[in-house]
């Protein structure tokens, strides 16, 4: 038995428990191990029972005078006992638990701990936790006893059982893989007493210190991965190293029918940069939607084709490609570049050679071939892992390869996740856009909102239009979501726009129904488009002017910013109205800065400091790791991690003498960075 070894092993874990741990993503002992307490009740100190005060957690220790079983007049089990200690004594009490009455019995020396509560008029000692005082040491009383996320039939209480003795028996054999001079240096917790210490910590700054290290080992491998790829990545060597001729520059930007921002200026320099050098590109190009993304992928797209090279454009949706199969025919058409479009039920009509595909997954996932591939671009790419983006480099030979993000990730965040690329922002918006108008909207102004959008609607001669984006419910788009949406959309249609006319787009939808929905939204036969935040990623329809967001707090900044970027796309006034219930003062001040702030950076800045990470962006969706102990707005433990890989990477870039990090690496690495 080791780390790897699966729950489903451990004698005390049954299929039920095995499917209930899941829910927890607890697979192998290693994960059990590191499911670690998000917080901790401090019962370390014992409280004499006639100093414990109402309503405050206590640790008692005391003998059982008598314990007994009780039913209520309605029917409620309750099992009573008096619990003495030197001081005087308490009753206690548990609901619906008669199997007490077997496992306590009077004369046994208890540990309880809990909150005295008022109960029928008299202080007792309300449904404690208890552990019988024998020679174990004891797990849930009379110490700091952590406390854990938990799941339907997964209680803490459980979790320490199982937890307690895998950390004592030596089957584990948790070897430290940090070499003793980087712990020393960086005053860290050996692993296994930080593993011990993080469950049950016999004091709160010990907790702290486990807690550190174990945090460091996250970033550090993080960034020791992402030293490694870039060093693979740079072994690639290139056949043909691309000739950038001026002319075919200028030539692509006065075709266009807008002069370039700064920073697309700036963005294509840095690309063209790397495309002349005799190694590929690994490039992040990072800008808020609307920022003018495409037209730089553009731009290298075309000086792939002047060097005569095929390029890939690979979208996350059908919807999408399409919209970029449009889009850059327009661009790159009319410079006398074939494009064809291949997404899972379209595919090119001949097997004429092309100078750009542009895709879906299908692009990986078919039998697509390519001559000469070497540029690909990938939009949004936290939707493909980088398994995916390996395979897509093999059908050309080492392509260059551009992904690009609407992801507001602000700069160290990035530099930290994605430390094997290189990044370029887009960090200036073309002119002449108008800001969205943006409103918070509490309950008892929802009626109000509806009626002023109808009336936005219908003076506009129906030219304006309507989003309306349902709660997001899940990471993915379950069932759950798409009825969530329809009873909404049926609820609209009915009773709030009966005289409007409304369409309902969502993940479940077939492509072919998806895209006539959004063909009928595009072509003004509907006022209204129901959806499920599928929309969030790019659909773009100018006349699109007003977007409504249900349930808005349960969204990331990042993602509302995201969402609001559908409308604005205009010359006209655009609005956002962000729908919520809450009336949490907090909820609602970080709502507000939507109204004020217009910077995905800036927003996503904003929910790091107060929310973390893994809040922001909904963080299985974008591939942002999702990290037990690091926080990723924690600078100063960035930076050290950061030091202390490159010093193991710079003596040892292969990990030879290192077998434990390049193990562990290998282990988790993969997992944090390959959600999906
Ligand atoms: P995103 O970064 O969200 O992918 P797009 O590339 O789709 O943004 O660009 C959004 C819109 O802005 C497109 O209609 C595009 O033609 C237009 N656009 C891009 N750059 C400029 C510019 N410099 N000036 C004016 N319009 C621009
Ligand atoms: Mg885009």
């Amino acid at each position: 038995m080791d780390l790897k070894t699966p729950v489903a092993k451990l004698n005390f874990i049954g299929t039920a428990y095995e499917k209930r741990l899941k829910k927890l993503e607890i697979k192998t002992i290693y994960d059990l191990i590191y499911h670690f307490p998000f917080r901790y009740e401090d019962y370390s100190q014992f409280t004499l029972i006639a100093q414990s005060t109402l309503d405050q957690p206590v640790c008692l220790q005391g003998e059982i005078l008598a314990i007994q079983n009780i039913y209520t007049k309605n029917r409620k089990h309750l099992t009573k006992a008096v619990v003495a200690d030197s001081s005087g004594q308490i009753e206690v009490v548990w609901f619906n638990q008669p199997f007490l009455s077997k496992t306590l019995k009077a004369g046994y020396r208890v540990n309880l701990a809990g909150k005295t509560e008022l109960f029928n008029h008299q202080k007792v000692l309300l449904s404690p936790e208890y552990e019988i005082l024998k020679d174990k040491e004891t797990i849930h009383t009379g110490r700091i006893v952590p406390i854990y996320p938990e799941t339907y039939g997964i209680s803490s209480k459980w979790l320490r059982s199982r937890i307690a003795p895998l950390l004592k028996s030596a089957i584990l054999q948790i070897e430290d893989f940090l070499p003793q001079d980087i712990l020393q240096k960086y005053e860290l917790l050996a692993l296994e007493k930080a593993l011990c210490q993080i469950h049950f910590p016999e004091n709160l700054t010990l907790a702290k210190k486990a807690r550190e290290r174990l945090a460091f080992d996250e970033l550090f491998l993080l960034q020791l991965a992402n030293l490694k790829r870039r060093l693979e990545w740079q072994s690639f060597k290139l056949k043909t190293p691309f000739l950038i001729n001026q002319d075919d520059v200028l030539q692509f930007i006065s075709s266009l029918p807008f002069n370039l921002t700064q920073a697309q200026k700036r963005c294509i320099k840095e690309i063209l940069g790397d495309l002349e050098k005799p190694t590929p590109m690994n490039r992040l190009l990072e800008g808020d939607v609307g920022s003018g993304k495409t037209v730089v992928a553009a731009c290298a797209v075309f000086i792939a084709f002047k060097n005569g090279f095929q390029s890939a454009f690979m979208a996350p949706t059908e919807i999408l490609a399409e919209q970029h199969f449009n889009n850059l025919n327009q661009i790159l058409g009319l410079l006398g570049m074939k494009i064809v479009l291949l997404t899972g039920s379209k595919k090119p009509k001949n097997k004429d050679p092309f100078d750009l595909v542009v895709g879906t997954h299908a692009l990986i996932s078919k039998k697509s071939s390519f001559e000469n591939l070497s540029l690909v671009v990938i939009d949004e790419q936290h939707r493909f892992g980088v398994e995916q983006r390996a395979l897509l480099s093999e059908k050309g030979n080492t392509p260059h390869v551009l992904t690009m993000t609407a992801t507001p990730i602000p700069r160290t965040l990035a530099l930290t996740l994605y430390g094997d690329l290189d990044l370029s922002v887009l960090d200036e918006m073309p002119e002449g856009r108008l800001k969205v108008k943006t409103f918070v909207v509490p309950p008892q102004k929802r009626a109000a909102a509806y009626v002023w959008i109808e009336k936005q609607i219908r003076e506009s001669n129906f030219k304006q239009q309507a989003f309306v984006i349902c709660p997001f419910i899940e990471e993915s788009e379950s069932m759950q979501t798409v009825k969530a949406a329809t009873v909404e959309f049926e609820k609209l249609q009915k009773t709030i726009f009966p005289g409007l006319l409304l369409g309902l787009l969502h993940g479940k939808l077939k492509s072919k129904e998806k895209n006539a929905t959004l063909e009928r939204f595009r072509q003004q036969k509907n006022h209204i488009l129901v959806a499920t935040p599928v929309v969030e990623v790019g659909i773009d329809v100018p006349s699109a002017t007003i977007i409504v967001v249900e349930g808005a707090d349960r969204f990331g900044l990042a993602q509302l910013h995201q969402l609001r970027g559908r409308v604005g796309r205009g010359k006209i006034q655009s609005y956002c109205f962000l729908f919520s219930e809450s009336r949490s003062y907090h909820t609602i001040k970080r709502l507000k800065a939507m109204e004020t702030e217009n910077s995905g950076i800036k927003l996503a800045e904003i929910d790091l400091r107060l929310r973390g990470p893994g809040e922001i962006f909904g963080a299985k969706q974008h591939g942002i790791p999702s990290l037990k102990v690091a926080a990723l707005n924690d600078l100063e433990l960035i930076h050290k991690t950061k030091l202390a890989a490159s010093e193991i990477f710079q003596k040892d870039p292969l990990l030879v003498q290192n077998p434990g990090i390049s193990d562990k690496l290998n282990t988790t690495i993969v997992q944090i960075q390959q959600p999906n």
